[in-house]
């Protein structure tokens, strides 16, 4: 566990250039920026990963405040998107998954928010992301957890059991009601998994709390999540978020990153086939389902999508990750402020390619950390 928690920690490394402020004026100025300085806090209690956070502050107290109330925020948007467990007093995707099929349940705000976010763009992702999938990635998921116990029994999912619970996933039969804000499901097997967008979709809701901040200079990394704020440095320059190599991620360690991205206001969010997975049969099993074949999607290894909303990418992320590159891309060209780079599988196994507007933020297309 602890291992995973590290990889999962350098997946993505945030790298930050601190400039230096150029002279001033005479007379008693204003706080430099530069006294601006940097802190970080790293927490690991929520949404099964490792959450970091940078911050450019005048001072340790006002880093401390801003990060804590990130910190309360992500606590509760964790236990509102839960799938494994039960709170007091909260309605979560967990009571849902247990209390829907049977009345009508009412949700707070930002749980309805995410299932509304969610079924808009799920119609624009061409069949790949359905958050009414969960029948079928819990017999995947279980496998996994299988796996990770040390069960030497066959692994893999029935696929008539596959089969069967491919039945109970038409999000249609999940029926929001607007007005009194209840979430029901028509059909008692159906069963709900966020897991593709609720850490992004966090991520952004974090992002714009501490946006409001008077710490508004920050860099969010929740699992791979990456949001950035204003950039470093109260924004004399831009943060470096640096790409792990699928590869090298796997074999060498976690730390290596194929290219860096240059960035302040915007989410970079990975989608992976080496983060989460068991080997069967000497093939790997990984935790991203195609629902076309209910198998592990094969087309890529890794994608990356930046734009500016984190929940838009992560939802992205997962949906041209199992899309194969051709229409991965057209769908990244078709929506407006969306770049994405992938490093592709199967056919196409082991290359890199990335929409034209990426290479503008991409060190290895030649992007360079300005210093203003
Ligand atoms: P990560 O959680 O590693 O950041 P993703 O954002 O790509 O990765 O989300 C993967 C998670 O989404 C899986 O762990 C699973 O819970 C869920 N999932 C897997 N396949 C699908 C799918 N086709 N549609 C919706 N959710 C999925
Ligand atoms: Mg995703």
């Amino acid at each position: 566990m602890k291992k995973r928690m590290l990889a999962l920690l350098f997946a993505v490394s945030v790298l930050t250039a601190t400039g230096q402020v150029g002279g001033g004026i005479a007379g008693p100025a204003p706080r430099a920026r530069a006294e601006m300085a940097r802190h970080s806090l790293v927490f690991f209690d929520t949404f099964d990963t490792v959450v970091t956070i940078i911050g450019y502050a005048e001072d340790k107290a006002t880093f401390d405040r801003v990060a804590g109330e990130a910190r309360a925020a992500f606590e509760r948007y964790h236990q509102l998107y839960d799938a494994y467990h039960v709170y007091e007093g909260i309605q979560n995707i967990c009571t849902l998954n247990r209390d829907a099929a049977q009345t009508p349940v009412p949700v707070d705000e930002e749980l309805w928010d995410l299932l509304v976010f969610a079924m808009e763009w799920q119609p624009r992702l061409e069949g790949t992301v359905n958050i009414a999938l969960g029948s079928v990635t819990g017999l995947w998921q279980a496998s996994r957890k299988a796996a990770d116990a040390g069960e030497p029994a066959s692994l893999l999912p029935d696929t008539d059991a596959l089969r069967e619970a491919a039945a109970h996933t038409h999000v249609n039969d999940v029926v929001l009601d607007e007005e009194r804000r209840t979430v029901f499901f028509r059909d008692p097997s159906l069963k709900l998994d966020v897991g593709a967008v609720a850490k992004g979709f966090a991520t952004e809701l974090v992002c714009r709390q501490m946006l409001a901040s008077d710490m508004p200079s920050f860099m969010i990394n929740a699992g791979g999540n990456v949001r950035a704020g204003h950039g470093p440095a109260a924004g004399r320059s831009l943060w470096g978020v640096g790409l792990q190599d699928p590869e090298a991620a796997l074999s060498a360690g976690a730390d290596q990153s194929m290219d860096v991205l240059y960035v302040e206001g915007l989410s970079v969010v990975t989608s992976g086939d080496y983060h989460r997975f068991f080997v069967e049969g000497g093939v790997r099993y990984h935790h991203i389902i195609d629902p076309a074949t209910l198998l592990p999607a094969w087309q890529n290894h890794s994608v990356t999508i930046l734009c500016e909303d984190g929940g838009l990418a992560d939802i992205l992320s997962t949906a041209v990750f199992i899309l194969p590159y051709e229409r991965g891309r057209a769908l990244v060209d078709s929506l407006d402020g969306v770049e994405a780079l992938w490093v592709r599988a199967g056919e196409a196994e082991g290359e890199a390619r990335m929409t034209e507007g990426m290479r503008a933020y991409s060190k290895n297309a030649g992007a360079v950390n300005p210093e203003r």
